[in-house]
């Protein structure tokens, strides 16, 4: 097993050390924004409260740590969604609470993470308000969520929190690029922003291509910026991409322009990579038609949770706004 992330360490020590005294508490609300590692986090401390050598780190060899990695400890329960489903249900809860009233099958802890806690429904949450009024002893509920405004106080006030800040630049730079030594340190900055400042998902961003694509997204809008491509066709191209993240890099590019249009030499840039480009198209925008295009990406993106709200008519109002004005 890896070792926890380096911005997990005092909470990770912190765990520990309420292990040792014996005075780990029954739940806890593991938090923070989406990307910072907190299932991982979560994992891991399962990995080693179920390996039998009890040590600040699983020793990998026992039988709990080998049942782990085969993804069958008897008394390690994940509960998520089911398949396409939007929400934990109560059948899920239920059956939880069954398995929590059988005692561990290998004499230590049972450990459960609900993930993402948030998605419990109102009779699933309830129902493990039961259990977490009345926990069994040694069973440790890892509740893991980006948005725990969404679980009642009750909920939150049976756990514990743990929190997690987004890390510092630098170390979540120097993560990233240990962790993807192909990443450059200028692509991994990139990534980071994009990301905002959440190091497992600028990962996760790079694994999916995101530099590559931003530079084709880039390309496109070029395009339409010089009246040579239809901005209809690139709206359908872009949603496949997605259009949360679509909409994301457009406004951090304006905001880039922005900053060019203030001063000849801009102290930050969230792209500096591509910032040449960005100068030139800069040049062709007067700033009042730069804000206006700021304003309606703002507010896309600030529709874009809407889920009845239409996105292709969204992200097609804002590059039509970007075709050149006859
Ligand atoms: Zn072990």
């Amino acid at each position: 097993m890896s070792a926890p992330l380096p911005w997990q360490q005092p909470q990770w020590q912190k765990l520990l050390s309420s292990r040792e005294r014996d005075s780990l508490p029954h739940a806890l609300l593991v938090t923070g924004r989406s990307g910072v590692g907190k299932q991982r986090f979560a994992q891991q401390f399962a990995e080693v409260l179920l390996c039998s050598e009890q040590q600040a780190m699983p020793c990998g060899q026992c039988k709990g740590c080998r049942l782990i990695a085969a993804g069958s400890h008897p008394d390690l329960r994940i509960v998520a969604p089911i398949e396409d489903k939007r929400v934990i249900s109560v059948d899920q809860i239920r059956e939880l609470t069954h398995y929590l009233s059988l005692t561990a099958l290998y004499g230590g802890y049972q450990v459960v993470i609900i993930s993402p806690a948030d998605l419990m429904n109102i009779n699933a949450a309830n129902s493990l308000l039961k259990t977490l009024e009345e926990p069994p002893a040694k069973t440790l509920l890892m509740l893991v969520s980006d948005r725990p405004a969404a679980l009642s106080a009750t909920i939150r006030s049976r756990c514990q929190v743990i929190h997690f800040e987004r890390p510092a630049t630098a170390v979540a730079l120097e993560w990233l690029t240990t962790h993807q030594p192909e990443i450059t340190a200028q692509s991994a900055r990139t990534l980071l922003d994009l990301a905002d400042g959440a190091p497992l998902k600028a990962a996760e961003m790079a694994a999916r291509g995101i530099i590559s694509q931003r530079t084709e997204m880039l390309d496109d809008l070029e395009k339409i910026s010089a009246g040579r491509c239809d901005p209809i066709e690139i709206t359908k191209k872009w949603l496949k991409l997605g259009k949360k993240e679509s909409l994301y890099c457009v406004y951090g590019w304006l905001v880039d322009m922005v900053r060019m249009k203030m001063a000849d030499q801009p102290p930050y840039l969230a792209n500096t990579d591509v910032a040449m480009r960005l100068r030139k198209m800069a040049v062709e925008i007067e700033l009042p038609l730069l804000y206006k295009r700021l304003d309606q990406v703002n507010e896309a993106l600030r529709l874009s949770d809407n889920q009845s709200l239409n996105a292709e008519l969204l992200l097609e109002g804002v590059l039509i706004g970007w075709t050149p004005r006859r």
